[in-house]
């Protein structure tokens, strides 16, 4: 039955008031429910119009303090208005370890908070995307993990994989429920089977971590998301700050454990404001359908189409032609080009040759990575992952992305987003530019040569078409960490080698000044490699990309790109794999 959600809002208020006046709760656990025209913030105490409140989300207007939100007030704010339905409802409480007044407990809080567990679970729309939602509430015994908190979400994602549905949690707890002992220790091992039903059934779950999420509920649904959002600012952690700092007997680092600490230690796609949540959500969503079909014809003939209005395609390729064998550019020049820091870098690619882009973040392992960048964007109305080498445009910049030499965790990234794009069939577009992979300590000690070994491994059985462009400086295995795929292809001016042309002659003739001779004889650049078979196409440059001329390469590429898709998502798994295989075979 659906629920309207404005009145439950309104009551869930109401309840809440009560609640507060009669005190029902511990200090700490107050919620955030104002009564009255006038609200104290629980942060900075100023008092704030209860109205503004409300109409923004609950986020203090004064010092950005996010408020605690009930589950039907977060329903409110995220769903389309009245799609909810909500699933199991009133499912029956027990006491596994006979604690006593447990049974009491639960009672006077459905009663008081007007949820019936710690969790509320259903079905509703996003943007008319349906997706099956749950929203723990950290009102009911600070969102801790029982029987039926366990049970309810089990159910509803076991209902999302055979009604082939996206799942969409929003956490908050404390962890397992002390109360129910062991029980509620396998709450953790249930949900997380049920999670990897849905997961293996190629279905998209997204968690949306907020303040605070801690214990069990961590190492188990919160951190699975194929997709991990939180709010800012939250707590997000295993082990409470508390128990660390007695253990420990060390003073914490400064936002130790919030969401930004977890973006920057990779274990987070991104930080999401409460006004821009139900619009992300959306767009995730949109990401995750399936095209159209023939949408990439449609789109190659629409390209086609406006192409030809203006070239004369057949008179434009033989001109290519003879510009490259009259040009005077030798390997050093190409070299010089590719390095020059005006080249346009992966993300400007990215958002040239594709819409509605969402970067995604992180190793889950260790950090994130600035000099890889990846995520989901629309090519031709189809979805695709993209994931490019990136390097600054400024010195500021250049530094947060180390000069786009990735250590093992931007390969570790990569690879995450590789299997991610395999799992929902998305191809892969690869942008390469980068000197190499990072030489320094840390990346010896967290595994360089392993984190690279591994997406090549990887990469030769990927389920989905792959294709590599690389825009800039090919450097040699942290180029073809991301280049071990169906076709790779090469701009004019980017060249792609073993090693750089100095350190090809300080090698062979202990003599890095013979640099231009060297890259000669490397066989670096795009004609050169073309002939030897190690590339299938050059992507003309008219004759050096700039700003002039940039529109009409993307367009050309734009146009490539789709004849690629067409023709590689024709073919089926076992071709496609079998091809790779060759396509390196042969070598
Ligand atoms: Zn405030």
């Amino acid at each position: 039955m659906a629920i309207k959600l404005k009145e439950l809002f309104k009551k869930n208020n109401e309840i809440e008031n009560n609640n507060q006046k009669n005190n029902i709760y511990k200090t700490e656990d107050i919620p955030s429910v104002p009564d009255g025209l006038y609200t104290a913030c629980e942060k900075c105490h100023e008092m704030i119009l209860t109205e503004d409140l409300y109409s923004g989300n609950m986020v203090c207007p004064k010092c950005g303090h996010y408020f605690k939100l009930g589950a039907y007030q977060r329903i409110s704010m995220i769903v389309d208005n009245g799609t909810f339905e909500e699933w199991d409802k009133g499912l029956i409480e027990n006491n596994p370890c006979e604690y006593d007044g447990y049974l009491k407990k639960i009672e006077k809080l459905k009663e008081n908070t007007g949820i019936d567990e710690a969790i509320v679970t259903g079905v509703a729309k996003i943007d008319d995307k349906e997706t099956v939602i749950g929203i723990c509430d950290t009102r009911f015994l600070m969102g801790s993990m029982g029987h039926v908190v366990g049970e309810k979400l089990t159910r509803a994602v076991e209902r999302a994989t055979s009604m082939r549905l996206p799942v969409i949690i929003f956490t908050c707890s404390g962890g397992a429920r002390m109360q129910e002992g062991m029980v509620s220790l396998m709450q953790m091992a249930k949900t997380s089977a049920a999670l990897k039903r849905h997961s293996d059934a190629g279905l998209l779950y997204i968690t949306v971590l907020t303040d605070p999420t801690t214990g069990g509920v961590t190492a188990s649904f919160a951190m699975l998301g194929d997709i991990i959002l939180a709010e800012p600012k939250a707590l997000v952690g295993f082990a409470g700050p508390r128990v660390i700092k007695q253990t420990i007997g060390k003073e914490l680092p400064e936002g130790f454990q919030r969401s930004e600490f977890l973006l920057e230690h990779g274990f987070i796609d991104n930080i999401v404001k409460r006004e821009e949540l139900r619009d992300t959500l959306a767009k995730l969503l949109r990401l995750h359908t399936s095209a159209k079909r023939d949408s990439m014809r449609k789109y190659k003939e629409y390209l086609d189409d406006i192409y030809h209005k203006k070239i004369d395609e057949d008179k434009e390729e033989r001109d290519i032609e003879k510009q490259r064998k009259s040009s005077k550019d030798t390997a050093w020049d190409r070299v010089e080009i590719a390095r020059s820091s005006d080249r346009p870098t992966a993300l400007d690619y990215i958002y040239s040759l594709t819409k509605d882009f969402y970067e995604l973040h992180g190793d889950r392992l260790y950090s994130d990575d600035g000099s890889i960048v990846g995520g989901i964007a629309m090519f031709g109305g189809q979805p695709v992952t993209v994931i490019g080498h990136q390097k600054g445009t400024t010195t500021k910049e250049n530094i947060k992305r180390n000069f786009g030499m990735s250590n093992p965790e931007g390969y570790r990234k990569s690879l995450r987003l590789i299997k991610q794009a395999e799992k929902f069939r998305r191809p892969i577009i690869f942008f390469v530019d980068t000197p190499g992979a990072y030489p320094g300590i840390g990346a010896e000690e967290r595994g360089q040569g392993r984190a690279i070994a591994n997406n090549l491994f990887e990469l030769s059985t990927v389920k989905t078409p792959l294709l590599s462009i690389i825009t800039g400086e090919g450097g040699s295995g942290g180029a073809l960490a991301l280049a071990l795929t169906d076709e790779v292809w090469m701009m004019e001016n980017s060249v792609y080698s073993v090693l750089s042309p100095e350190g090809f002659a300080s090698i062979l003739w202990k003599d890095n000044t013979r640099a231009h001779e060297a890259a000669e004889k490397m066989k670096m650049t795009a004609a050169d490699l073309k002939e030897l078979g190690i590339i299938e196409r050059i992507i003309p440059e008219f004759p050096v990309l700039n700003a002039d001329t940039m529109n009409h390469v993307m367009m050309y590429m734009k146009r490539k790109i789709a004849d690629f898709m067409i023709q590689y998502q024709s073919k089926s798994v076992e071709e496609l794999i079998d091809n790779r295989y060759n396509r390196f075979r042969k070598f």
